[in-house]
């Protein structure tokens, strides 16, 4: 198998090279050259099994030979031991035919680990067996860090650079990444914003001179790596309350649209979806562009679900890629200046609308949903997750087909989001307890490139004369 660029740049690479490369050399996004299908034979002969096992079924595919099966097996396995559920991605019981899968067993409480653990463990693999490190650097508002923190922690071929925004990220996420003791996990805070950091992050990678001497990667939502690891629980989910011919619908809270983009190619690969539910918060790019055709970007507007305050939302452009009829062309038009924002045609609107829903929840709906899920079922769900479920209640479906809604992240995580719902302030598990008391390890930088690359100089165990 091999991965091509949304914009039709570049050359084609395997499996291992696209892994570390993230982000095509062109800007665009590699997706496979064809999605791999499940036979309704290999659908029913995977329910009913472990969580590993459907991830080893879904990986072996996408890696083409390049990784053995012994090989990912044991990746895979590694990677979800860290998770304190047998199930791994248990499913809840809400309502009659609603459900809510939860996530956030994993180290840092949000869903980012599912992906993260599996794919850092591929990448150490794969740079020993060619005898590389490589430096990773990742621009955080949170969530992603502490899951790369705790995902990349120890590994041997890799150094890990976290720039978060100093002073603007919740004092949990914060510790999340500074309580790591490993030497090779480096934090730094940025005396800036999130964009400062982002924009650093890109100066970076585009400076081909700094790239190649630190062997620099990306491990943000767009590496395929990630969004091919995610399709794991949508087949688990399904087969669960599906089956090769009864259809389950998702409602998936949504920021940079990675992890519902898994959902749609898990459909590609076979499995009987009925609908995927984009589900945003007040930052509703996607909610606007599923109804009206038009992917217009504003300002970012903070809300109780941070992990989802995004207006540029990259791997739409995957979907895009496919709608078009993989034009290339007209994805690198639409793509490249996205400043006045782009239109889908009619047709490829039409299309989207037949696998896509769309709703959107502000702060306030977001609170109400938190308590009346208290109230109806004692449970109490995260403000990412309560902006799923609201979606998912107002997201009409054919009789009989199972609405399951994404958890996304542990309630207390958004301790204070989570009482203004519901009055409960969620208890706290051992694991958070430990990173609220250990001690913290960061380095402030100035939000300024040259100060961010001398510190990365100075540090990686990659870098070449
Ligand atoms: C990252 C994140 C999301 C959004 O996922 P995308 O793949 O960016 O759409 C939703 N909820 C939580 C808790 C997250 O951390």
């Amino acid at each position: 198998m091999q991965y091509i660029s949304t914009r039709g740049g570049g050359r084609p690479l395997g499996f291992c090279d696209a892994t570390l490369a993230g982000l095509a050399a062109d800007g665009g996004l590699f997706v496979p050259d064809t999605y791999p299908e499940f036979s309704e034979a290999e659908l029913v002969a995977l329910a009913g099994q472990p969580f590993e096992a459907m991830a080893l079924a879904v990986l072996s595919r996408f890696a083409g030979g390049e990784l053995a099966d012994a090989e990912l097996k044991s990746d895979i396995d590694a990677a979800m031991a860290t998770f304190r559920h047998a199930a791994r991605t248990p499913l809840v019981q809400i309502g009659p035919r609603d459900f809510v899968m939860e996530l956030f067993h994993g180290p840092t409480f949000a869903f980012k680990d599912v992906a993260m653990q599996t794919l850092a463990r591929l990448m150490d693999r794969i740079l020993k067996a060619r005898g590389r490190r490589a430096t990773i650097v990742t621009a955080t508002s949170g969530d992603t860090g502490a899951a790369a923190a705790e995902a990349f922690r120890g590994r041997d071929a890799i150094d890990l650079f976290i720039l978060y925004p100093d002073g603007r990220v919740s004092d949990v996420q914060r510790r999340q990444m500074t309580t790591i003791a490993d030497a090779n996990v480096h934090t730094l805070a940025v005396a800036g914003d999130f964009d400062d950091c982002q924009r650093i992050v890109k100066a970076l990678f585009v400076d081909r001179t700094f790239n190649e001497r630190v062997a620099m990667s990306g491990v943000n939502s767009i590496n395929w790596a990630r969004v091919a690891a995610q399709i794991t629980y949508y087949l688990f989910g399904a087969l669960a309350l599906g089956g090769p011919h009864r259809k389950v619908a998702f409602s998936v809270p949504t920021g940079n649209f990675g992890d519902i983009l898994a959902g749609y190619v898990a459909g590609r690969m076979g499995l009987p979806i009925e609908k995927l539910v984009i589900a945003t918060n007040q930052n509703d790019i996607l909610d606007r562009t599923a109804r009206t055709g038009r992917y217009a970007p504003g300002r970012v507007a903070p809300s109780t679900s941070p992990s989802m305050d995004i207006q540029v939302s990259s791997n739409f452009e995957r979907l895009v890629f496919d709608l078009s009829g993989r034009d290339a062309g007209s994805v690198m038009a639409r793509m490249a200046d996205l400043s006045n924002g782009f239109e889908l045609t009619d047709g490829e609107r039409a299309a989207m609308a037949r696998l896509f829903a769309s709703g959107r929840a502000d702060d306030a709906d977001t609170a109400r949903l938190i308590g009346e899920i208290y109230a109806e079922t004692g449970m109490i769900v995260d403000p990412h997750t309560a902006v799923g479920l609201k979606a998912a209640r107002e997201t009409a479906l054919p009789d009989g087909v199972p609405m399951v809604t994404l958890a996304t992240a542990h309630p207390a995580k958004f301790p204070d989001a989570v009482e203004a719902g519901c009055g409960v302030v969620p208890a706290r598990p051992a694991a958070l307890e430990r990173v609220m008391r250990d001690p913290e390890r960061m380095t402030r930088v100035p939000a300024e490139i040259g100060a961010v690359a001398d510190h990365i100089l100075d540090h990686s165990r990659a870098v070449t004369a």
